[in-house]
């Protein structure tokens, strides 16, 4: 089961689960998921492909980066920017569709096995109904997010038990000093650490999978788990790598292929960092996640003059960044009003500061929103 699996079930229609679910499930056909792009990793909410309505169906435009699978998977789930209402959406691409262009990423170091590529989409032509119905906005995303991040958990611990399996028998096998590496103490602590960790890993995995059971799991709780599972993880898997050695960096002995690859399953599904400021958003109320300083934002400044044309251009401009995700507000707009000194001007612009300062206050406004 893959995210994407988790996505389609999430978010499609009954027909849509009827049609793709069995064949996904059964792996008889494989299905990518395709949220995150050059620009827009850890804010994927930001992301910028666009799905414009077209005669019968949507066209999609831009760039997908990292999607698993992508070079010979038969279904992609796409997220897109809806150019109408400016939420994300999601759509069920078919392989091969006129307008898609895919290329492996060569060279990684971790989860080799996985084929991650870049997808170019050019008017990649999508019927009405492929499109995801629950796919409304990119909180509709979430929930299916929560669920995937559970599942991330459950790899990271497999791997670990994996690790930790490897590294008890290579040191009862293994000897130097005369005596096998199992009895030294300085290893014995190691191995203790791992199946500790191991341990306590289980246990919230467990925990997670009887909160959504319940359906009681909410975003905060499922990027606790990811976090912290995916964190004691990273240690487990480099404890065994250490207690293998100069063979802990040789694939053969599987240890060193786990510590390249949870360094993969650290970052994927949203980073160690990410998932912690969500998780602590939901603890504290407050959202760390953006900086709170606006320095890096891009600046929009107008000069305004005081004539009605003007007025009327910053009204519109208003009403365009208001129509704006929550996030892409952070535009600062600077209205600066610059009478003219013309007598003809001058008894119109006598009313106008009322009408600049609510100007202003209405953007104020807009990026306290
Ligand atoms: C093997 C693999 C498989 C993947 N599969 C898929 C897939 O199938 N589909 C898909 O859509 N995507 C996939 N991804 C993409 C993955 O979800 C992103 O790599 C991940 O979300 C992180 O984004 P980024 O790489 O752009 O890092 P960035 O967002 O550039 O982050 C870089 C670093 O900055 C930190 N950081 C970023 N923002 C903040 C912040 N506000 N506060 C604190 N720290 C911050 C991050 O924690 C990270 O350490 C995959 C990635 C990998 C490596």
């Amino acid at each position: 089961m893959s995210c994407a699996c988790v996505g389609a079930a999430q978010l499609g229609s009954e027909a849509q689960k009827r049609k793709y679910l069995p064949s996904l499930g059964k792996l008889q056909k494989v299905c990518v998921y395709a949220l995150s792009e050059p620009d827009h990793g850890s804010d994927a909410s930001t992301l910028c492909t666009t799905a414009r309505k077209v005669s019968g169906g949507w066209g999609l435009n831009g760039k997908k980066l990292w999607p698993a699978n992508s070079s010979f998977a038969d279904v992609f789930l796409i997220l897109a920017r809806n150019t109408s209402t400016n939420q994300i959406n999601g759509f069920i691409v078919h392989e091969g569709r006129p307008g898609m262009q895919i290329s492996k990423i060569e060279n990684k170091m971790s989860l080799r096995i996985v084929q991650n590529c870049d997808i170019l989409l050019q008017d990649v032509f999508v019927p009405e109904d492929d499109r995801l119905p629950g796919a409304n906005s990119f909180q509709d995303l979430v929930n299916a997010l929560s669920i995937a991040r559970v599942m991330v958990s459950w790899i990271s611990i497999g791997i670990a038990m994996g690790a930790y399996d490897v590294s008890l028998r290579y040191l009862g096998e293994r000897k130097q000093f005369g005596a096998p590496l199992a009895s030294s103490q300085m290893n014995q602590e190691k191995l203790v650490r791992m199946l500790g960790n191991i341990q306590a890993m289980s246990l919230l995995g467990w925990r997670l999978c009887k909160l959504h059971d319940a359906g009681k799991i909410t975003a905060g709780q499922a990027s606790l788990g990811k976090a912290w599972i995916t964190k004691q993880a990273r240690e487990t898997v480099a404890l065994g790598r250490e207690l293998l050695g100069g063979n802990g960096i040789v694939i053969d002995f599987h240890v060193g292929k786990a510590f390249c690859d949870m360094e993969s399953v650290y970052s994927y599904e949203g980073s160690y960092d990410l998932n912690a400021l969500v998780a602590a958003r939901e603890i504290t109320g407050i959202s760390a996640i953006r900086p709170a300083s606006r320095s890096y934002s891009p600046t929009l400044v107008l000069n305004i003059e005081c004539t009605e044309a003007s007025i009327y251009l910053a009204v519109v401009i208003i009403k365009l960044i208001s129509q704006l995700p929550r996030e892409d507000k952070e535009i600062l707009l600077h209205l600066r009003i610059t009478p003219r000194h013309s007598s003809a001007h001058e008894k119109k612009c006598a009313t106008l500061p009322v009408f600049a300062i609510s100007l202003v206050s209405v953007s104020e406004t807009l990026f306290s929103m």
